[in-house]
């Protein structure tokens, strides 16, 4: 368990992501932890950054219906993922949750060490809505659907109205998108500036203005959740 197949260098986990705080596990007990979730009440399973475990995953997920497992499963990423992994996954997962982090592919090198990544998302982000369609809540729950999140970074490193723009414009008007303001500096952050501080209450508030502008679902910018 561990490890992600990004490596942003203002990482707030980067002892799991980059390996150092990370163990295996055999299908058999991954199953046992998703029943074992099961019978405490979960709602969900949530897999996060599991791009790189897929076929484990799909192992334990076998092993885990066999015994009852019931759940609705969520794909929790960074949004770095190839479109034929996605398909394999098609009918498994019931909530996709990945980042759009940037639009610029220079950025996206520099900051995460991936030049293809906004091309890579793109695509992603589309198939991942041809498969589970907008988010569907009820009763303040998830159940399906594809739900994006933007981390607004400092200097607008991330791009963040390009992103909105492409989320309303060619994956659906009905994107839910949770827009956030929590980035701190973390990791190596304080060697890139102005990735070495917050993200100013102007430059949050443009993000939230212009996913409002779009009228973007989402859980600040625009109350409707339904
Ligand atoms: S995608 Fe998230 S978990 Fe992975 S390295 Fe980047 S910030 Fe860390």
């Amino acid at each position: 368990l561990g490890r992600c197949n990004l490596r942003c260098i203002y990482c707030q986990n980067y002892e799991i992501s980059h390996g150092q705080d990370s163990r295996p596990v055999k299908a058999r007990e991954l199953a046992m932890v998703m029943l074992a979730l099961q019978a405490g009440g979960a709602h969900n399973v949530n897999f996060v950054t599991p791009t790189h475990v897929v076929p484990q995953i799909i192992e334990a997920l076998v092993l885990a219906a066999q015994e009852g497992f019931r759940l609705p499963l969520v794909y929790n990423s960074g949004g770095y993922e190839k479109q034929e992994t996605l398909r394999i996954l098609e009918g498994v997962f019931d909530i996709y949750m990945p980042d759009f982090k940037y639009w610029d592919p220079g950025i996206a090198q520099e900051l995460s060490g991936i030049r293809d990544y906004p091309e890579v998302a793109r695509r992603a982000l589309k198939e991942m809505h041809r498969q589970v369609g907008d988010l569907e809540v009820k009763e303040g729950l998830a159940k399906r659907g594809l739900l994006v999140r933007h981390l607004v970074l400092p200097g607008n490193l991330g791009g963040t109205a390009s992103i909105l723009e492409y989320l309303a414009r060619e994956v659906s008007p009905g994107t839910f998108v949770n827009v956030m303001d929590q980035y701190r500096p973390a990791y190596r952050a304080k060697e890139r500036p102005p990735l070495d501080r917050r993200p100013s209450p102007g430059e949050i508030r443009e993000a939230m203005e212009a996913a409002k502008r779009l009228s973007l679902r989402g859980p600040d910018h625009n109350s409707a959740t339904g």
